[in-house]
Formats: structure tokens, C-alpha cells, sequence
């Protein structure tokens, strides 16, 4: 069965575009990474290519490498910013997957060793607590020069 096509109005699509706030931890070009507003883990984290696709398999296949390079860029910063022991990598595609919103993204999540995750689209954190969150990451961000 073909996957629906992109759909512009999709909540990321809407972060891209300014129109709805998120606590951002890195930006460039191609990519954007902020905080997931229903953590399933303390600096649980998404990353997002700017270029429109709905999952994987639309991807643009270039652009698969520049975001992957990302993604490991702030998986980097997010083990240092919560003194993580692991990390946990998600990207799901399309309802049967998993995926509840229709734009690419690669989730990281800090772990540690016998702290469970918390249930996929649990409970909203506290706004607050994620922009400190992201301020830490943002830091360490930095730090890595
Ligand atoms: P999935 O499509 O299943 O990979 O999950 C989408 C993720 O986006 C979930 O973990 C949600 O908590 C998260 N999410 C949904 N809306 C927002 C938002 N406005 N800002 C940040 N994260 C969001």
C-alpha cells in the first residue's frame, strides 16, 4: 500500500516555519534538533532534517547522510549533557511503525542502565524543566567546539 503524501501543515513542519514555538538545542542549514515535548526520558530529543519528507523511505537519500552526521553531532552533546551510560535511537514510519507525526525524525534518548522508558506520548513536560533541558545540551553543544 503507498504511504500518503508529505503533508506541509504537520506540527514539525509548522516548528520549521516559526509558527510554533520549541525549545531548540541546534540549528543549521539542513538540520534541526529540539526538545520532545513528551519525553520518554529526561533529554529525550529529536532531530530533523529542514527538507520535507514524511519518513525514511521518501527521504532524499543525500540528505539521509547529512542528518545521520547531525544526529550523532547531538547524541554526542545530550550522553555528555546527562552523563548518559547509553542512548536509545527511535525513528518510526508511518501508524503501523509507530509515527504520529508525518515528518522525518531521528529521537535520542539518554539512558541509564535500569531506568525504564517512560510510555511513547506520555505525559507533556514541564516547560520550564525543557528549556533548562535544552539549555545543558545547548552548552555542552558548545563544548565540543
Ligand atoms: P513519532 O512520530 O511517533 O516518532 O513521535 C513524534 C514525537 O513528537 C513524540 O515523541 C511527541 O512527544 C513529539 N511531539 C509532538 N508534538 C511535539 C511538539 N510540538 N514539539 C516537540 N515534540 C513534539
Amino acid at each position: 500500500m503507498a504511504d500518503a503524501p508529505y503533508d506541509p501543515d504537520n506540527i514539525f513542519a509548522k516548528i520549521l516555519r516559526g509558527e510554533i514555538p520549541c525549545h531548540r538545542v541546534y540549528e543549521d542549514d539542513h538540520t534541526l534538533a529540539f526538545m520532545d515535548v513528551m519525553p520518554q526520558g529526561e533529554g529525550h530529543t529529536l532531530v530533523i532534517p529542514k527538507a520535507p519528507s514524511r519518513g525514511l523511505l521518501d527521504a532524499d537519500p543525500e540528505s539521509l547522510g547529512v542528518l545521520m552526521a547531525r544526529v550523532q553531532k547531538v547524541a554526542r552533546a545530550v550522553k555528555a549533557a546527562f552523563q548518559a551510560e547509553g542512548l536509545t535511537l527511535f525513528q518510526f514510519n508511518e501508524p503501523a511503525g509507530g509515527q504520529t507525526v508525518f515528518h522525518l525524525h531521528v529521537h535520542i534518548i539518554p539512558r541509564r542502565e535500569g531506568v525504564p522508558l517512560k510510555r511513547h506520548e506520555g505525559g507533556m513536560a514541564d516547560n520550564a524543566v525543557l528549556a533548562e533541558h535544552a539549555a545543558r545540551i545547548r552548552a555542552a553543544l558548545e563544548g565540543q567546539g
